[in-house]
Formats: structure tokens, C-alpha cells, sequence
């Protein structure tokens, strides 16, 4: 492949996308609430406040011994297929997968349990 002098075409980043437009380079970028507190889910949102989306994945939890524990984590299918279409399958499941395990990093689930305990 021939060097062309440093110059990076930023589209050729695999980066991924929420279909209203705005690049999520990083999973830390994801607003991660938790509102639903009855099914024991936390919303995974995109960082841009006027999104059309708004929830782009979520995760479930369940309390065991008084602890929150990881039970399942997923983006929706409008998310996905987006990426999808941009990145490939292959390579969108794989970065996608990568940033549920980060967001799950940044969840607090020992507080978590604590406002869960019955
Ligand atoms: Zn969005």
C-alpha cells in the first residue's frame, strides 16, 4: 500500500453511529439512566439530547444476596441495523459488543444494590 504522507481519511474509521447523526467514539460517550426501577433495567441513551431515538440499548440487572448483578445487555434493533448498514454486520456486532462491556464497567452495581434492597 503506498504512504500517503499522513493524511487520514476520517471515514475510514469504524466508528459507530446513532442514526440521528451523531459519531459515538467512545462508550463513555453513552448517557447510561435508570429510571425503571420496577424491571430492574438501566437505559443506555444517546449523548445527543435532541435525538430522535433517544434509547439505544439497554441493560438488565438482578438483585442476588442484596447485590445487583449483570443479567443482560443489548442495543435495539434500530441501533444495530444502522450500524450495521455502515460498518458491516460483522464488524458493527463487534464494536457494538465492545461498548456494552464498557458501559457495564461504568455502572455502579454495588450502589445499585443498595437502592434496590427490599
Ligand atoms: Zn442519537
Amino acid at each position: 500500500m503506498d504512504d500517503v504522507g499522513g493524511i487520514e481519511t476520517s471515514e475510514e474509521i469504524d466508528v459507530i453511529q446513532c442514526p440521528c447523526g451523531r459519531v459515538i467514539k467512545d462508550p463513555e460517550e453513552y448517557k447510561i439512566v435508570y429510571l425503571k426501577h420496577e424491571l430492574k433495567e438501566i437505559d443506555i441513551l444517546c449523548p445527543n439530547d435532541s435525538c430522535y431515538l433517544r434509547e439505544l440499548g439497554y441493560i438488565k440487572f438482578e438483585i442476588v444476596n442484596g447485590k445487583a448483578k449483570f443479567k443482560e445487555a443489548s442495543f435495539y434493533p434500530p441501533f444495530v441495523t444502522w450500524n450495521s448498514g455502515r460498518l458491516g454486520a460483522d464488524k458493527a456486532t463487534k464494536i457494538l459488543k465492545e461498548h456494552l462491556k464498557k458501559i457495564a464497567q461504568r455502572v455502579d452495581w454495588e450502589r445499585l444494590g443498595k437502592t434496590e434492597k427490599t
